[in-house]
């Protein structure tokens, strides 16, 4: 029978695991990360995204959106670049060119569910061979074209709240039946699963289930997962491997979250936790 490794991811275990950081450094040594999606009315999820891989640390941060989202961008995000597909309202089914400029991608936020999309995805599979994060829309158009998860392998992270994972797996009754099904998908797909929630727990191809402890309920507002994909993006980019990434960017979210709880309490917006981000490396001592 399968016996799960299980642990409990505490502040102690973060420093470790972050990169020296060199005074010689440029900003390809902070990695290019590229992050897709945004549809007409959901350019805020990449927006935000985008926003938080920067906060995160990145080096160069780009956009792929359809063409309506090229305004919104580079107004409200002049630090990141964009690149747009040809339909004005959704992406299309041509990924962006030259994928191997970027040390990560992560797809999936505001990037609605039209069939061309899904193919573009299918693309991004096929081409790029680099880590990636697939997140909300992107998580919808893989339950929708199951094909698509035999592409699935070690450089993916999935991170799915929990009605997304069902759409992935079917509909789970309770908590125990939650974590086998999170860690036989795993087991089946060999991609890390990061199922969101209180105590998000991920799950690795290593047969290790572990349960993040930073975080509260002020997290739970429109946009806080986007903000999550930006971040494990950005680790992603600077070089972590996925699991490092996961562990990194869940709990540095977590602790932003906290962070922002503190002065906004349930009036916490997801722009608010991208503002802590930078303060979480100072309460870490990194
Ligand atoms: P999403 O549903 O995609 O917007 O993602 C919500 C984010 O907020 C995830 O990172 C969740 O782990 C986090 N979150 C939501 N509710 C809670 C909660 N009650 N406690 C801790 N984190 C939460
Ligand atoms: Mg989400």
């Amino acid at each position: 029978t399968f016996e799960p490794k299980m642990y409990y991811l505490e502040k102690k275990d973060i420093p470790e695991l972050h990169k020296s950081f060199d005074r010689f450094s440029h900003k390809g040594n902070f990695g290019k990360v590229m992050l897709i999606g945004g549809s007409y009315g959901k350019m805020g999820a990449v927006r935000m995204a985008s926003e938080a891989a920067l906060r995160t640390g990145s080096g160069l941060v780009s956009c792929f959106v359809p063409r309506c989202g090229i305004q919104v961008l580079q107004s409200s995000l002049p630090e990141a670049m964009v690149e747009v597909s040809e339909q004005d309202h959704y992406l299309d089914e041509y990924p962006p060119d030259n994928l191997t400029r970027y040390d990560a991608l992560g797809v999936g936020p505001g990037m609605g569910q039209h069939s061309k999309t899904a193919i573009m995805l299918e693309e991004l599979l096929k081409l790029y061979k680099g880590p990636m994060v697939i997140d909300a829309d992107g998580i919808n158009l893989l339950a929708s074209h199951p094909h698509l998860l035999n592409m699935l392998g070690h450089n993916i992270i999935l991170t799915p709240h929990l009605k997304e994972f069902e759409r992935l797996a079917g509909a789970c009754a309770h908590q125990r039946e939650r974590v086998d099904k999170v860690a036989e998908f795993v087991e089946k797909f060999q991609c890390t699963i990061i199922l969101k929630g209180a105590h998000s727990l991920i799950a690795c191809p290593d047969g290790t289930l572990n349960f993040n402890s930073s975080g509260n309920a002020y997290l739970a507002t429109g946009g806080a997962g986007d903000v999550l994909t930006g971040m494990i993006t950005s680790f992603l980019g600077q070089g972590y491997s996925p699991k490092e990434a996961a562990f990194c960017g869940v709990y540095h979210h977590g602790l932003a979250g906290e962070l922002a709880g503190k002065v906004n309490r349930r009036g916490t917006i997801a722009s608010d936790i991208i503002a802590k981000i930078p303060q979480t490396y100072l309460q870490l001592g990194i």
